[in-house]
């Protein structure tokens, strides 16, 4: 049925291109005047030259934005190159590393490229959004002897936020490197650096951030990590030396001048995050959950197949997300887009 009705639905809107929801990149482009400022960079950047391999330039300004010292920052080739360095620096074949279930897929990835033994604490459905049982990841934690600890926190693909309090109690008891993978803090309330100053940070942590989601530039492949200054010289023995190009470096530092778009622009896919979750939870069959990223987990009454052809066909791309610990129906995680874009789902699912 969802078919056959689905091909009957027209688009009373001109073609709007493909709706991308299943990368949880940010559908606005960065401004016009960033676009135009990079334009006037260019010509002063020496292409001949081999990057600063220290990037001391841009590890300065990383550190002034989150309020630390260039001795505690490091950067990578996006998020992705900052957790491979944190497993070639900290994870051994044989090793145990321990993840939320689920979690970002490139944990597992790395855990089975390092040949390590990932162990995961299963997220639980509560009424309104999913949860850690604290406690049972303390006791996880203290009998599988982790290398590495990684908490996605929003979790990639729930959203759920693991409670301040008990990261603190995580990162006070863990035994090893505790990653908190802070990818889509910025549609959250808080970060767990709020816990802790430059004087403070502990020995065993690294917060990762980068510049793929709110500040719109997967394209440049730029992450970031703060931490102790005994992280960042465990990962500058394992890093390659120009890892981070001049242009992206250049897009970087201009990006940053331009926070207040930042924030808007955070606030907006907030607020149509928000509302679309709502219209979501009202369709029949469909569970929602709450969560602090740019994009929305739920339970699917219909089932993945039928759902994903049908929205293809209208341009529509989202995520199926296998849940081991949830065998229970279809899970799909959907970025949030253009406010236009989700109106338009919504009516598509409601037909369905
Ligand atoms: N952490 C999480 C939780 C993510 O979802 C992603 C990207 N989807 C990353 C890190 C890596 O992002 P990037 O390599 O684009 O910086």
């Amino acid at each position: 049925l969802p078919v056959d009705v689905l091909s009957l639905v027209r688009k009373e809107t001109p073609d709007m291109g493909e709706a991308v929801l299943d990368k949880n990149e940010n559908p606005f482009s960065p401004p016009p005047a960033l676009v135009e400022e990079l334009r006037g960079r260019m010509a002063s950047i020496p292409l001949n030259r081999y990057p600063d391999p220290t990037h001391e330039s841009l590890r300065e300004a990383l550190g002034s934005f989150a309020g630390y010292p260039a001795g505690c920052v490091s950067v990578g080739n996006g998020g992705d190159e900052i957790l491979s360095m944190l497993f070639s620096a900290f994870v051994s074949p044989g090793d145990s590393v321990l993840t939320l279930s689920p979690c970002f897929s490139q944990y597992g990835h790395l855990c089975r490229v390092q040949g390590a033994r990932h162990v995961t604490v299963a997220l639980g459905a509560a009424e309104k959004c999913f949860e850690l049982d604290g406690e049972l990841f303390l006791d996880t934690m203290a009998r599988c002897s982790p290398k590495l600890i990684l908490i996605d926190r929003p979790n990639n693909p729930t959203g759920c936020s693991v409670p301040l309090e008990m990261l603190r109690r995580i990162i006070d008891m863990s035994p090893c490197e505790v990653v908190v993978d802070e990818a889509y803090v910025d549609f959250g309330p808080d970060s767990v650096l709020d816990l802790y100053g430059p004087d403070s940070i502990p020995d065993n942590l690294l917060v990762l951030r980068t510049f793929s989601k709110a500040w719109g530039l997967a394209a440049i492949r730029l992450g970031w990590g703060v931490s102790s200054r005994r992280v960042v010289s465990r990962l500058e023995d394992v890093r390659s030396p120009y890892n981070v190009n001049c242009i992206t470096r250049e897009v970087a530092l201009i990006a940053l001048k331009y926070r207040q778009w930042h924030r808007d622009t955070t606030e907006r896919i907030v607020y149509t995050r928000d509302r679309f979750l709502e219209s979501l939870s009202g369709l029949q069959g469909w569970r929602a959950y709450e969560g602090n990223g740019n994009f929305v987990f739920a339970r699917s009454p219909v089932p993945w197949e039928l759902l994903d052809g049908a929205l293809r066909r209208e341009g529509f791309h989202l995520r199926r997300i296998p849940m081991p610990d949830h065998s229970d129906g279809d899970w799909v995680r959907i970025s949030v887009g253009r406010e236009e874009h989700m109106r338009e789902m919504l009516g598509l699912l409601e037909k369905m």
